[in-house]
């Protein structure tokens, strides 16, 4: 998808309302449209960039710099005693809206939420050799 059809780019140039509760010349923060939870809340950058494989570093660190004021102050507005970051990179992960944003969920102690994934395990050597392999990679750059 091109910047140019993007939904959340249009919220940022405001061709689409949004209810916005932070900004600064990079970053923007606004109430998501379909909240897991009060306070739900979408941190994205103003640049189009689609996802966590695309977005420069340097616009990644200048974005979540905002994150734990942002959390902090969502739990504070909420009563909201936790948080839920997540970030949805590929369909395969879920992502919808292909311009990179970071979910703040606040959640509460047995809110309808839950929070539940289905954990796997390594088989003998697996996690070793996948260990070499990512540091490996890592190395190369
Ligand atoms: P994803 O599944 O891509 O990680 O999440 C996309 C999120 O964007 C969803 O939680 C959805 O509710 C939210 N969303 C989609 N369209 C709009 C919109 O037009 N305005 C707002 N505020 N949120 C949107
Ligand atoms: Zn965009």
């Amino acid at each position: 998808m091109s910047a140019a059809d993007c939904i959340f780019c249009k919220i940022v140039s405001r061709e689409i309302p949004s209810l916005r509760v932070f900004e600064d010349a990079h970053s923007l923060a606004f109430l998501d449209i379909g909240p897991l939870s009060s306070g739900h809340t979408l941190l994205i950058p103003k640049q189009h960039h689609t996802d966590i494989l695309d977005i420069p570093q340097d616009v990644f660190s200048s974005l979540t710099s905002n994150l734990p004021q942002l959390a902090r102050t969502l739990m504070k507005v909420t009563g909201a005693t936790g948080m839920n970051v997540l970030q949805n990179t590929g369909k395969s992960a879920g992502q919808a809206v292909f311009h990179l944003h970071i979910h703040l969920i606040p959640r509460t102690e047995g809110d309808r939420l839950g929070y539940r994934w289905n954990t796997g395990n390594y088989g003998e050597g697996e996690a070793q050799s996948l260990q070499s392999e990512i540091i490996q990679q890592l190395d190369a750059g």
